[in-house]
């Protein structure tokens, strides 16, 4: 053995590196393989790094690439490692999981439709739905991080939606086809809108946790940089954070998604009922 041996050793990216074989990006807290001199004593001054995905399909022949004789091919492939798993960023035809996806967003959607109260209170609710709708398109295209950036704009129309509007009655009606908004929340932030749905009773302790964890699961996307930063401040004693949100934690946001939406077509139905049915104005 020539004390010029040399092995990949997995190592933690704590700045951005870029793949030496492919060409792709590796960034703070992937895990990369970088190239090391058997013999300790000795450091390589040019020592290379391969990215997860060519270590994967190459192993240890990355080591006979020449540094800087590789060059990039092309574009680069839209893909980002979450766990041991590949999830495809950006457009595509193919897509193997596009079945599991399409199983997905129909059972969500046909729970959502067929909750009580849906086509009652369809008129006062469409906003949010019709951007929950626009969350499962995305997940049906594996667009993750929009599907979960609509969730939380889906949840937020809710909570305003619910905050400024009061359903007026006129007889004989049993549908909510009108309501009086407040046009005072036109500028709120989003405490007040909360604030407010809970003082009209649609929204408890439990709901408003609901509504916080969508719109965390949102903001992370919306605010990337600065998110994942956080998530690996905070992370550094339990390994490497996850850095980009895939199908599974998607689809849960969906689901929880769709049965707050639920729970707030159950509310507003009840109230309307009310209103509409037993008003003696
Ligand atoms: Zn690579």
């Amino acid at each position: 053995m020539s004390k010029f041996d040399k092995f990949l050793k997995e190592t933690v990216a704590r700045v951005n590196h870029q793949c030496d074989y492919c060409g792709n990006p590796i960034r703070v807290g992937d895990v990369y393989y970088s190239e090391k001199l058997k013999d300790l004593f000795l450091h390589s001054l040019h020592e290379k790094r391969f990215c997860s995905k060519c270590y994967k399909e190459h192993g240890d022949n990355l080591l006979k690439v020449k540094k800087g004789k590789r060059k990039p091919t092309g574009t680069p492939p839209l893909e980002r490692w979450i766990g041991d798993k590949s999830t495809w960023i950006g457009p595509t035809k193919c897509d193997e999981q596009r079945e599991a996806r399409e199983r997905d967003w129909e059972n969500i959607w046909k729970n959502l439709v067929s909750a009580k109260g849906y086509r009652e209170t369809y008129l006062f609710l469409m906003p949010a739905i019709d951007l929950f709708r626009e969350a499962l398109s995305c997940y049906q295209n594996g667009a993750y991080m929009a599907a979960v950036s609509m969730c939380r704009a889906s949840t937020e129309t809710l909570v305003y939606l619910l905050a400024s509007r009061q359903i007026e009655y006129r007889k004989g009606q049993s549908f909510v086809r009108e309501v009086k908004v407040d046009h005072s929340l036109t500028e709120s932030k989003f405490g007040e809108m909360l604030a407010k749905a809970k003082a009209k009773g649609y929204v408890n302790i439990e709901l408003e946790k609901q509504i916080n964890k969508i719109r965390k699961n949102g903001n992370f996307a919306l605010h990337y940089g600065q998110r994942y930063d956080k998530e690996l401040e905070e992370s550094t004693r339990h390994g490497v954070p996850e850095g980009w949100i895939g199908m599974e934690k998607t689809r849960d946001v969906l689901r929880d998604t769709s049965e707050l939406l639920t729970k707030m077509i159950g509310k507003t139905f009840i109230i309307a009922q009310d209103i509409l049915t037993n008003s003696t104005r």
